[in-house]
């Protein structure tokens, strides 16, 4: 090795080769980007419909689609379109059983009913039934007033933020924490907020909706939480895999990676 690489610490070709591409993770965002784009070109399509633009609608299907398949969500949207309609003042008068009825293809749905109903008669008594005058406020304040929403949690808050008021926004799953920790963007215990800033600084703002779906997509089927894909995964040069353990992979992912525990921790991503 050469001497002034021995002298920074650095022990083989292994360190060195890790090394150069930790060097380039201030373009991991691009080369992420690049990865899910090949991945998912389908998806950039997607990312502006009418399900997102307008806010309520976009509470209401989140409400809807945690845990729940997408043609199970989409059946409980059109059965709500059919039968009440998506608006503050259409739900909020509802009976809850009617609700509940539209709902029963997404599960949960008494809960869920419950929920939606107050939600929808919170936003008609506070807010006259339009949450669009949150446009007019900065991120901050309008990020505030939808945390002050029965059940709306930082993710949720966020997901309306980007998508129906198109700020530069990046709203952190449970898939997206999870990929973030093993490329090593982020700490093992940093908060929904680091980690949100971390994304929001890596990605072009005209990307982050793109982002976000596709790496929900890309955490749902390579980088899973159990036995991740690694061996086709295309990040797999680049990934220190932090956190995966050998029994987490799935079988066919063995072998061709630098092990992120021998390099030294001031080396790592
Ligand atoms: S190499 Fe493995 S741990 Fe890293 S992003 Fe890909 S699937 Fe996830």
């Amino acid at each position: 090795m050469n001497l002034y690489l021995t002298e920074a610490g650095i022990r083989d070709k292994k360190e060195l080769l890790y090394l150069s591409k930790a060097m380039f993770s201030n373009n991991l965002g691009k080369y992420l980007l690049r990865a899910l784009y090949d991945l998912y070109p389908h998806l950039k399509d997607k990312v502006w419909s009418k399900n997102v633009k307008d806010p309520f609608r976009l509470l209401v299907i989140t409400v809807l689609s945690q845990v729940t398949s997408y043609k199970n969500l989409m059946r409980a949207v059109e059965n709500l379109d059919k039968t009440i309609g998506i608006s503050p003042e259409k739900l909020a008068k509802a009976s809850l059983e009617d609700i509940e009825k539209a709902i029963k293809p997404a599960g949960l749905y008494k809960q869920r009913a419950q929920k939606i109903k107050t939600l929808a008669q919170m936003i008609v008594n506070n807010y006259g039934g339009d949450l669009s005058f949150l446009k007019n406020l900065d991120s901050e304040r309008a990020r505030e007033l939808l945390l002050a929403l029965p059940g709306v949690g930082e993710k949720t808050a966020d997901v309306l933020l980007l998508f129906s008021f198109n700020r530069r926004v990046m709203p952190v799953d449970t898939h997206i924490r999870r990929i973030t920790r093993r490329l090593g963007l982020v700490g093992e215990k940093s908060s929904y907020r680091e980690i949100r800033k971390k994304l929001e600084e890596i990605f072009p703002p005209e990307d982050l909706a793109f982002a976000h779906i596709a790496l929900i997509e890309f955490g749902r089927n390579i980088c899973r939480a159990r036995k991740p894909s690694c061996n086709s995964c295309p990040l797999r040069k680049i990934c220190p895999r932090i956190g995966v353990s050998d029994q987490k992979l799935d079988h066919t992912s063995r072998g061709e990676f630098i092990h992120h525990s021998s390099i030294p921790r001031k080396l790592r991503v």
